[in-house]
């Protein structure tokens, strides 16, 4: 499960960077997640929850999440451009996304695809 192994890694993050800082609580977490990372927000706060409750740092932790937009770029007509929502008959490991000027499906996600720790607040 992505989402699971994803809240481990931020929830090992937090706690090393708050451990350095010698801080006793984290308050809250600010995550960057591209629309294109395929998280689903639900079970991702789901298993954060589980795993904070581990640690008395974490316990109180908020999750703040900014969903970041996709970008595509066309390799053909070099269109450049916002994308906000997968193709119908996307597959889970590898959307193939239509450039909505020319049609072609040469294109390249240039942004949207992150998961990261944007900010810590103790
Ligand atoms: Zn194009």
């Amino acid at each position: 499960m992505h989402e699971f192994s994803l809240a481990q890694s931020v929830y090992d993050t937090t706690l090393s960077v708050a451990r350095k800082h010698k801080v006793k609580q984290i308050r809250k977490v600010v995550l960057k997640f591209g629309i294109f990372a395929l998280i689903q927000e639900d079970q991702f706060r789901f298993c954060f929850d589980l795993i904070k409750s581990d640690s008395k740092m974490t316990a109180e932790t908020v999750l703040d999440i900014l969903w970041v937009p996709g970008e595509l770029k066309c390799l053909e007509c070099d269109f450049k451009g916002e994308v906000s929502s997968f193709p119908q008959e996307h597959q889970e490991l590898a959307p193939i996304f239509q450039c909505p000027s020319c049609k072609s499906f040469s294109t390249e996600i240039i942004s949207g695809t992150e998961a990261i720790i944007d900010s810590l607040v103790f």
